[in-house]
């Protein structure tokens, strides 16, 4: 019998990995990406972001036989190391012993992925092939070629993987009268620095932790490479006293690292460089609905859920997509009229948690890191996780290393938690006296209740 043929639009982190995951249960796979191939293309212009991979995504790598590959080129991560304004460097754990997130460069994986998918007979990509617009009545997909010219296609399936700024999704939002969509922009952006190596490639700084320098309402974070070079993203408004927009000189922009990062500054001698050289870039959530049409197309990854990377999820939540489609591609035996649905089922409401999740970090990490009582609040958590560790799983925990409790759990029992909180941080003189009997009864008495 002739095999069934799947589409995919976008050769990024998700696509290819689709790719692999189709070709595996047995579809001929045609992945078509707007850009280059990044292996081939000389001085990849791609962004140099490096990603936290966590639990999740690991799970998805594993089950496609990837884990080691990866490993080779991801750094653990075991904490965040905070630094403060006054130079001082706390380090805080993620998770318990060797419980740690993986930095990896986006290039590095996605061309690990698409080696990966390539080297399936069933798998053959398209680059400079851009999706143009697709017909969902008559199921036809049109992209277009580096020479300009049109090719249309007919698959069996159609994969909208392109990304936050998807054409498969807007197709879908012009063809149809009730698609929901809802896009948000904080008012902060980034922009990548660096850090490089110290003398014969060591580490300038703890390669095993995550660095932040939280500073309100902006913040910098550091991320290891394995070359011995960190990888740096500025957090920061656009607008205000404090913006983008008043960053616009070498004089001002020299005097505010000195005074914020001034522990950094001595590590980063081409910050003013890359400051003026590397674009400053948004980031959006992207809300919508309905992901699938029928038993012939779905959303996936950033195209479905783009998010604000302050969970470090987006990759993760986009590999976990992979990973239950695939489950579900088994438990309904190959009938897209049951998978479609149960796909969407199952995921918009993870992919909306997980967006709100994200958001809410940013306000934890830029802000919240460096108060007194924020680190009283997870000490207090950390002494009751090990007391009662099916009990309580810290929220960070819940997303990053528990892939069987789903995002939209998460989210839930990450408020309830947050209301306990609040109730025991406002115990008369708690700063002193968190490890009591009364503490631990009145944590365990709420998460009964
Ligand atoms: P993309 O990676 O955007 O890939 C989409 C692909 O589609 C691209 O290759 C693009 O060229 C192609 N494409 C676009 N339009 C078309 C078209 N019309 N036709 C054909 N091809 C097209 N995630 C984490 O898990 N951990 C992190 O720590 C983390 N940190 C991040 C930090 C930053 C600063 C940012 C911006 C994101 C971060 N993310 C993180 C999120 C992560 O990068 C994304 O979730 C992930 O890249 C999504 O993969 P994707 O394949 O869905 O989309």
């Amino acid at each position: 019998m002739e095999k069934q043929t799947a589409a995919i639009a976008g050769g990024g982190l998700v696509g290819s990995m689709l790719a692999l995951y189709m070709a595996r249960a047995g579809y001929n796979v045609e992945v078509f990406e707007r850009r280059p191939d990044m292996r081939t293309t000389q001085g990849y212009q791609g962004r140099s972001i490096n990603l936290a991979l966590s639990d999740r995504g690991w799970l998805s790598l594993k089950e496609l036989g990837l884990e080691e590959r990866i490993r080779e080129i991801a750094l653990p991560m075991h904490g965040r190391m905070l630094h403060q304004p006054d130079g001082a460097v706390t380090f805080q754990p993620y998770g318990k012993g060797e419980q740690a997130i993986y930095s990896v460069s986006r290039s590095a994986i996605n061309m690990a992925l698409m080696d990966a998918a390539e080297a399936h007979p069933s798998v053959t990509f398209h680059f400079e092939h851009r999706c143009e617009a697709v017909q969902f009545d008559q199921r036809q997909v049109r992209f277009s070629g580096p020479d300009g010219s049109t090719q249309t296609r007919n698959p069996n399936l159609l994969f909208g993987a392109d990304g936050a700024f998807s054409a498969t999704r807007l197709s879908k939002q012009l063809g149809s009268d009730f698609f929901q969509y809802q896009q948000y922009y904080i008012d902060c952006g980034y922009k990548e620095l660096h850090i490089p190596a110290g003398p014969n490639g060591t580490f300038l700084l703890d390669p095993n932790a995550l660095h932040i320098w939280p500073r309100g309402k902006f913040m910098m974070i550091a991320l290891p490479n394995p070359g011995g070079d960190f990888t740096c993203t500025l957090f920061f408004p656009f607008e205000g006293p404090r913006g983008f927009n008043t960053l616009t000189t070498p004089e001002v922009v020299k005097p505010f690292f000195e005074e914020h990062f001034a522990d950094a500054v001595p590590l980063m001698p081409t910050f003013l460089e890359d400051f003026f050289r590397n674009p400053t870039s948004s980031l959006v959530t992207v809300k919508c609905f309905p992901w699938v049409y029928q038993d012939w197309f779905g959303l996936i990854g950033d195209a479905a859920h783009a998010i604000v990377p302050f969970f470090g999820q987006g990759m993760n939540c986009g590999f976990e997509d992979c990973r239950v489609l695939n489950g579900l591609v088994a438990e309904h035996n190959h009938n897209w009229s049951a998978i479609m649905p149960a796909y969407e089922d199952l995921r918009k409401p993870d992919g909306d948690a997980i967006a709100d999740l994200a958001i809410q970090n940013f306000e934890e990490m830029s802000n919240r890191v460096a108060d007194p009582r924020f680190l009283l609040q997870k000490k207090i958590e950390a002494w009751f996780h090990d007391r009662h560790p099916d009990a309580w799983i810290p929220a960070y925990t819940q997303v990053a290393f528990s892939p069987q409790i789903r995002y939209s759990e998460a989210l839930a029992n990450g408020r309830r938690q947050e209301a306990i909180m609040q109730e025991v941080l406002a115990l008369p003189g708690i700063e002193h006296d968190w490890q009591t009997e009364t503490v631990e009864r009145l944590m365990q008495s709420r998460i009964e209740s």
